[in-house]
């Protein structure tokens, strides 16, 4: 379907689709693109080189848990199968907790807090 980024799937639901399949989680994982509350960043960029982060502060997947933005880095840069491993376990686990905040919004009658969330963020002046 192609459809698409965690912000595209907030878009989508508000306009009444409720079934989404799309590559792009695991394949911008295996590229180093990693998915964001503010969008998405490139794990190869050089400021991350000694960043001892998570990928996102507010993620509970194992890997924001375990790894720091500097080793994923240095996965990706020496190209290690475990890159791709690791970078898709998160962007797995983003969507799927992205979803899971979907349902929580609509049961609690603030779905339009959360549109507008993700619409402000998804500003220029927020993207990396
Ligand atoms: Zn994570």
């Amino acid at each position: 379907m192609g459809v698409g980024t965690p912000a595209d799937l907030v878009e989508c639901v508000a306009l009444g689709v409720d079934m989404f399949d799309c590559v792009m989680p695991t394949r911008h994982a295996r590229n180093g693109s990693l998915f964001t509350r503010d969008g998405h960043i490139a794990i190869k960029n050089a400021r991350f080189k000694d960043d001892p982060g998570p990928i996102d502060n507010s993620c509970s997947c194992p890997v924001c848990k375990t790894y720091s933005r500097a080793y994923l880095r240095h996965l990706f840069m020496a190209n290690e199968i475990l890159s791709s491993v690791l970078n898709t376990m998160h962007n797995l686990h983003f969507y799927l907790d992205t979803m899971q905040r979907i349902r929580q919004f609509i049961e609690f009658h603030r779905y339009d807090e959360l549109l507008a969330d993700v619409r402000r963020r998804r500003s220029p002046a927020v993207e990396e």
